[in-house]
């Protein structure tokens, strides 16, 4: 199956079980979060015209060249008196504009004569250096879509508007469940045949960033009993996500409890690393397995599992911003996977991790990241390839 035909089918679903219960929180709780209301601006922003520079303000049509006496000061904060006639104002930065005055003179422009009038010494417009009511938002301007992903930029959008708490869509709450009889938690002596489970902690703490609550569930081991009766203790979450066991030649327990007591759809992704995939239901919750080997966890999940979640909360735009740049490698076979190489951008150019292997994370933490070969492919060096940053993918 192509990715996009995998990515189409999960936000499908995602679609069919939007998380729809929300929570009014301050605004310095939203981060990370999504609105669940459109924000509609009930202020102009600014709320008056103001001034953009530190200078004097005056009213062009009236002016004859002359030098103007300096008729009142206005800070910041301030309410000013109208202008008047036949003066110019000594006004600063964020300071409204006296009524009368069209236009605004930097400070550097003016000369101040020894009698305290101001000369005007280049040529001006009308309207220059001023900020107009309203030209951020107006109200009743729809100033962020429900669905927006909350962050510091937002929030600060929020607060010039006024508001002091939002409206978001709740957490969801995500399972997290190691499976792999070979699995053994940090700190814990490795015995024989043992490896430490990292796709745990990597799951656990990406799902945080991206605003979930989670469930840690722990290690499963490769037993059907076992699947079964960790399912169904986890029905009060939004999403079972567990790694390892569904690879092709194992006894894929996960797939069999679906299959009893739900559905299942076992998909051959046509993706390096990845592959095989587990979408499906235990009872009424959605399961997602993905694949064991932490590189493939990583790029199964930035690529399909975040976009699934996020659909989930309402989020629109969940395909994460990929960018055009010249390839740094040369690709001399093609591939009848799309592949996601861990890589870098280096003098503007994506070069990648010496070893691609799906079971090595330190490749991931090597790249800047991921660099997308289609599928079908060669690269020479300078051919454009994708590159999506595991800033963007992490956050
Ligand atoms: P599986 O998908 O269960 O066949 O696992 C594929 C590979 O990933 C095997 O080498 C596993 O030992 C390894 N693996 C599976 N789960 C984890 C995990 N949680 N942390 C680290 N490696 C894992
Ligand atoms: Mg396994």
């Amino acid at each position: 199956m192509p990715v996009e035909a995998a990515l189409e089918r999960l936000l499908e679903m995602a679609d069919a079980s939007r998380i729809v219960e929300c929570e009014y929180l301050p605004l310095a709780q939203v981060e990370g979060r999504v609105l669940a209301q459109d924000l509609v601006s009930t202020l102009d922003l600014p709320p008056w015209p103001n001034s953009a520079m530190d200078g004097y303000a005056l009213n062009l049509p009236d002016w004859e060249g002359e030098p103007l006496p300096v008729s009142q000061k206005v800070f910041a904060g301030q309410s000013p008196a109208p202008l008047e006639p036949g003066t110019c104002a000594r006004i600063f930065t964020g300071a409204p504009l006296p009524a009368g005055a069209d236009c605004v003179e930097m400070q550097e422009n003016v000369e101040v004569q020894a009698d305290g009038r101001v000369r005007f010494t280049e040529p001006m417009r009308a309207g220059q250096h001023i900020r107009p009511q309203g030209q951020e938002t107006t109200v009743g301007e729809v100033v962020l879509q429900a669905g927006t992903r909350l962050g510091p930029i937002e929030q600060g959008l929020a607060a010039s508007l006024g508001c002091a708490a939002l409206n978001v869509v709740r957490k969801p709450r995500v399972a997290v469940l190691s499976t792999g009889d070979e699995l053994v938690e940090p700190g814990q002596a490795l015995g024989p045949g043992q490896i430490y489970n990292s796709n745990r902690v990597v799951l656990c703490s990406w799902l945080q960033r991206l605003g979930c609550e989670v469930i840690d569930a722990g290690i499963l081991p490769d037993d059907l009993d076992a699947t079964r009766s960790r399912l169904g203790e986890l029905q009060k979450v939004d999403l079972i996500l567990s790694t390892g066991g569904v690879s092709v030649g194992e006894a894929d327990f996960l797939g069999i409890a679906l299959r009893e007591e739900g559905e299942l759809a076992l998909w051959k992704l046509a993706i390096k690393p990845g592959k095989p995939l587990t979408f499906g239901h235990f009872r009424n919750v959605p399961v997602i397995g993905l694949p064991g080997n932490p590189a493939s966890t990583l790029v199964t999940f930035a690529l399909l599992t975040r976009p699934y979640l996020l659909r989930r909360l309402g989020v629109e735009a969940v395909e994460p911003l990929r960018f055009a740049v010249p390839a740094g490698f040369v690709w001399p076979v093609a591939g009848s996977r799309r592949e996601y190489l861990r890589g870098r951008l280096e003098q503007g150019r994506a070069i990648i991790y010496r070893n691609q292997s799906s079971g090595v994370l330190r490749s991931a933490a090597w790249a800047d990241g991921l660099v997308e070969v289609r599928e079908g492919s060669t690269l020479i060096e300078g051919d454009e390839v994708s590159f999506i940053a595991l800033s963007e993918l992490l956050g």
